[in-house]
């Protein structure tokens, strides 16, 4: 299904290069390249590089996808010793610190994000804009459905970046 939408995303951007080039040779017949760039070889050449390159970034984005997932996985402590709720990237996290065992290691396990609005855990959600072109990562909200953009730096890392915020509220590192 990913590769279809490249493959239609590659041809689209092919034929509309093949317009702006067009557009540029209108505008400037004089350019000293002209006759190599008209030739019937760039015409069918420019559209099957543009597929070719965008159907490699999809599937190197394929391939890419679910790095940072794998984040902050901490069972809940069965020794709590304090718990702090915290905003950050506009929705609601809750940081608990405690021990696995009673002379185990203190750390923080994390929860959230949580909706502002109703305190519900938000779901991830992708937005797909032009053909995928554009990705808009947000949280949803199940209840009230309210949706929170996602932040574009820490996209995947949230939970551990908040995680970095509770350590430094509890005054651990
Ligand atoms: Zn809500």
């Amino acid at each position: 299904m990913g590769i279809t939408k490249d493959l239609i995303k590659g041809i689209v951007v092919g034929v509309i290069s093949d317009i702006i080039v067009g557009f540029l040779l209108y505008l400037f017949p004089s350019l000293p390249q002209v006759p190599e760039i008209v030739s019937p070889f760039w015409w069918i050449l420019l559209p099957v590089v543009f597929v070719a390159f965008f159907v490699g970034l999809g599937l190197m984005r394929g391939n890419g996808s679910g790095a940072g997932l794998v984040a902050v996985g901490t069972d809940y402590p069965k020794h709590v010793q304090d718990s702090q709720d915290f905003q950050k990237f506009g929705v609601w996290w809750r940081g608990t610190l405690g021990r696995l065992y009673r002379t185990g290691d203190l750390y923080v396990h994390m929860e959230g994000p949580f909706c502002p609005n109703c305190a519900t855990k938000l779901s991830s959600n992708k937005n797909e804009k032009f053909l995928g072109w554009f990705t808009e990562h947000t949280w949803i909200c199940p209840d009230c459905e309210e949706e929170y953009e996602r932040p574009k730096k820490f996209l995947y890392k949230e939970k551990n970046a908040a995680k970095s915020i509770a350590k430094k509220k509890f005054g651990i590192t």
